[in-house]
């Protein structure tokens, strides 16, 4: 028979700390602390399975299901405490509370002081001789009831809440400030008219009977999985609708009984920065809602901590000790059990603990303990910590490090006290991480103008194109109303490591007018606001911002990373600030240089632009001419940065169109340049219009219709490399034909290369070793791979085009309905972002497999965006890749991924 609910208590419990799928986070640690003799209210979890019956089957159902368990449970729970459920002489008071498999902070509902009516109310004034405290229970009570299970509480921002109104109204008339203020008769006239207000709502007297009231709390704590926050907060983790929630019922402790009780949380380390320092909060004569309600201002519990904040709340010392003393100060033998049990329970665990406590007149009481969130700092830093402390070995170190949280490593943060009090104007795609501030400019040379006089800009687009990157490179920030976590400026804006918030559908941005309105207000050209390129969101006005720090740490986590993985990183760099940037980072080589990025600074776009526009092959030989003495030098750079790695150069892949002028004074500009007219200018660009450019002219396709581009190409890769051979520097030329579909393509494409390099070692006298592989970015190319495969020397997966023509969705346009395809579900993730394993991930696997079905020992990589991502990574390790290729700001991140992935398949 199937148990559904599990018992503990007195240093006994049926559960343990491995059962959280079916007990819940909360339930399965609250068992497991039983286990190892820390002092815990006795109860019961209701697990998970129930939740998903209620959820299906309903409430009759499961009340039925589990009525004599919850009965028997009950009875061991007054067994244990003495007390009795529902009886006025000698009352047992229980919470209920929710806990899901992962934990949700505040997402669902929460019940104490359970089984009050106002028979026992009065039995346990009599017993406790504190009526205060006990009417002061009651009335909580009351409340919570009322709103979580009766439905009190009000709906929109606008309603007033009952309860409140009342309170305040009874405080008014007596004169009080503070709750704790109330008289007892005060505290029975609240409890009268809360209940008056729930007969008046909801047409039903207030439950009197303690199970009554035990099944409306269980039940609205299955209902609060179903909850609007919990929802969302289930889409923004990843949580699964089906694990459902577990529910808690314990025995009450009271915190608020005088001035020997209290309650607090409290962390074994600190959260924020990894120190392993002790911290928390408490509050004397409270109950646990209080301190998170910030009604009373908290007190700190070690001593240290407590002149730390009394230091930032500018409080003097003898204030300090005679209004907030530390638990130390206050209750040093409280804090002295505090101190022992949180030890034990992070050497237990070994892992950062975030714990809930209740001291009822003089004994401590532990309510709950659970792994704690950390920033990304204090995950490193504690990790590492730990390993030193011989608490955890190497392996583990580096799989309790989220790759993903070491981005905050990695860029400028805003200040956590200036975030807090900013306007949220609207929300985009965290499309480049980082925080930036600065005054709005909505075109690229202005950004240039304003930053040369000292400025600080956030570009602002409705989306950017080529002909901004200049206005980019500058900005601190980038912010445009359209495009997609692979368009133009998330792609270039994650390049350069710098915050970009993409996609803000609620712009309205008139380039004429230099406005952007946005939540009711208009912002014009230099108005302040601020992004986190993180969360995607936009503030109205200036954020401080901080340097993140490189610390140690995250060195030493890098250099383990290092022993145990299997595939190596590569970075995808236009420049050789980017290489040198990703280098540092420890990037072993370049899995792409987009050569097109390279051809929109300064002069370049003019000899770029008349090559397109050149009318047949002598013009365009002429303006390649130009260009070719500017690419060697950048490959040199980008060889010279990388020496020692594989450097992949990526032939020419964007669609002409690009590259041409649209706006009137650039065409008239290259016309005078070229000696021709604006008419023919126009008609050029005209020609050059494709109603889908990403399906278009573009890729090896280019490299085809006109040879003498990747002719052009290849000299300039082979040349730059043989120059840095006669200088003693190591490169390692790897050259890529785009946009492969066939092998006949390719093979078009080698055979150009081959004959060039042949050309130039004959023009030299010297040799070198070079590559000539291609990437896998057509659904057809991987399904051909073995064919393909013979005529190349390396695949790479540009899985950004996979992506796109395995599902059909435009990189430039799917902004428009992703995120509704999102909310509801029918994608869990957007495919641009994370791999698609079960489709895409399913052509990458046949690509590599049949690829090397040809050539056993084919080099096999990734350079489309997915290559930074951590379960992406994880898959390309699955399939057997020989290394990913990410932005320089992703290296470390892919590196820990990296490990981590081969951790986990060596197991
Ligand atoms: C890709 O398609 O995955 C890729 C890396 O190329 P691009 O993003 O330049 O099209
Ligand atoms: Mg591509």
């Amino acid at each position: 028979m199937t148990k559904y609910v599990y018992t503990f208590g007195n240093g006994a419990a049926e559960g343990k700390a491995d059962m959280k799928n079916l007990l819940g986070g909360k339930g399965a640690n609250l068992a497991e602390m039983n286990l190892i003799g820390v002092p815990v209210p006795p109860g019961f979890t209701i697990t998970t399975d129930v939740c998903t019956l209620y959820n299906k089957l309903g409430r009759d159902y499961v009340v039925e299901l589990i009525k004599a368990d919850v009965e028997a449970a009950i009875a061991q729970v007054e067994a244990q405490t003495g007390g009795k459920f529902g009886d006025s002489t000698n009352p047992l008071l229980v919470s209920v509370r929710s806990g899901a498999r992962a934990s949700m902070p505040g997402m669902m509902d929460t019940i104490l002081n359970l089984g009050l009516n106002d028979t026992v109310v009065e039995g346990m004034a009599k017993k406790t001789g504190n009526p205060r405290f006990v009417w002061d229970s009651y009335r909580r009570f009351v409340q919570m009831y009322g709103d979580v299970v009766l439905d009190m509480k009000p709906t929109s921002k606008t309603d007033i809440d009952p309860f409140e109104e009342i309170l305040e109204e009874v405080k008014h008339e007596k004169g009080v400030i503070n709750d704790n203020e109330l008289s007892v008769d005060a505290l029975k006239e609240l409890v009268t008219k809360f209940k008056a207000a729930v007969k008046a709502k909801t047409g039903h007297d207030f439950p009197e009977s303690s199970y009554e009231q035990l099944w409306g709390a269980v039940c609205a704590v299955f209902n609060s999985w179903m909850n609007d926050r919990a929802i969302y907060y289930r889409q923004l983790n990843q949580i699964p609708e089906e694990w459902g929630t577990a529910v808690n019922v314990q025995a009450m402790v009271f915190g608020n009984m005088g001035l020997t009780s209290g309650t607090g949380v409290c962390f074994s380390r600190d959260a924020g920065t990894g120190e392993n320092l002790f911290n928390g909060e408490y509050l004397i004569n409270a109950q646990g809602e209080d301190v998170v309600a910030g009604i009373r201002t908290p007190q700190q519990i070690t001593k240290e901590g407590s002149i730390r904040w009394a230091a930032l709340a500018g409080v003097s010392e003898a204030d300090r000790a005679a209004k907030y003393p530390s638990l130390e100060e206050a209750m040093p033998e409280m804090y002295q059990a505090l101190f022992n049990i949180q030890k034990n329970l992070e050497k237990h665990y070994k892992d950062m603990q975030d714990m809930e406590f209740t001291i009822q007149e003089g004994k401590m009481w532990m309510l709950q303990t659970r792994s704690g969130k950390r920033t990304g700092a204090a995950m490193v830093q504690i990790a590492i910590d730990m390993l030193k402390e011989g608490l955890i070995d190497e392996k583990t170190a580096l799989l309790r490090v989220e790759p993903n949280k070491l981005d905050e490593l990695l860029h400028p943060v805003f200040d956590k006290k200036a975030i807090k009090a900013a306007r949220v104007l609207a929300k985009g795609l965290p499309a480049s991480p980082g925080a930036a501030t600065g005054q709005i400019v909505f075109f690229a040379d202005e950004a240039t103008e304003w930053v040369a006089e000292g400025k600080k800009v956030v570009l602002v687009r409705i989306e950017t194109s080529p002909e901004d990157l200049r206005g980019m490179t500058v900005a601190q920030g980038i912010l445009t109303a359209r495009g997609g976590m692979t368009s133009h400026a998330a792609v270039v804006a994650r390049g350069m490591g710098k915050c970009c918030v993409s996609g803000a559908g609620s712009l309205q941005i008139d380039y004429k007018a230099r406005t952007m309105v946005v939540d009711g207000k208009t912002f014009k050209e230099g108005d302040f606001i601020s992004l986190n390129g993180t969360t995607g969101e936009v503030y109205d006005g200036k954020i401080a911002t901080i340097d993140p720090e490189l610390s140690g740490y995250f060195g030493e986590l890098m250099e383990i990373a290092e022993k145990y993985t299997r595939m190596s990183v590569r970075t995808n760099a236009d420049t050789p600030k980017d290489a040198q940037i990703a280098r540092n980072f420890g990037a072993k080589g370049i899995g792409l240089t987009r050569t097109e990025h390279m051809f929109f600074e300064g002069d370049r776009i003019k000899a770029m632009r008349e090559m397109i526009l050149a009318d047949d092959v002598a013009g365009r030989e002429k303006a390649l001419e130009k260009l070719l003495p500017m690419q060697r030098s950048d490959f040199e750079g980008i060889f010279e940065a990388m020496a020692g790695y594989g450097v992949t150069i990526r032939l020419l892949d964007p669609p002409l169109h690009e590259f041409v002028p649209h706006e009137e004074a650039n065409q008239k500009e290259m016309a005078a340049e070229m000696g021709i007219s604006v008419e023919q200018v126009k008609h050029k660009v005209e020609s050059l219009h494709e109603f889908n450019p990403m399906l278009g002219h573009r890729g090896c396709r280019l490299g085809i219709t006109y040879p003498e581009i990747t002719a052009m190409q290849a000299r300039a890769i082979i040349e730059a490399a043989m120059n840095l051979k006669a200088k003693g520097i190591d490169a390692r030329p790897e050259i890529m034909v785009p946009l492969v579909g066939t092998v006949a393509e390719l093979k078009n494409q080698t055979e150009i290369i081959r004959s060039v390099a042949e050309k130039v070692f004959a023009e030299k006298g010297d040799r070198i070793d070079y590559l000539v592989g291609t990437m896998i970015e057509i659904p057809r190319a991987a399904l051909t791979a073995d064919h393909i495969a013979a005529e190349a020397d390396f695949f790479s997966f540009g899985t950004n085009d996979l992506t796109q023509m395995t599902l059909g969705y435009s990189r430039d346009d799917a902004g428009k309905f992703l995120p509704d395809y999102l909310n509801r579900g029918i994608l869990k993730q957007d495919p641009f972002q994370v791999l698609d394993q079960n489709g895409v991930g399913l052509l990458v696997e046949i690509g590599v497999n049949r690829g090397r079905q040809t050539k056993p020992d084919l080099k096999v990589g990734i350079c489309g965006e997915h290559g930074g991502e951590p379960s992406s990574v994880e898959f390309c390790d699955k399939v057997g890749m020989n290394y990913v290729s990410c932005s320089p700001y992703r290296v470390p991140i892919a590196r820990l991924a990296a490990a981590q992935a081969n951790i986990k398949h060596s197991k």
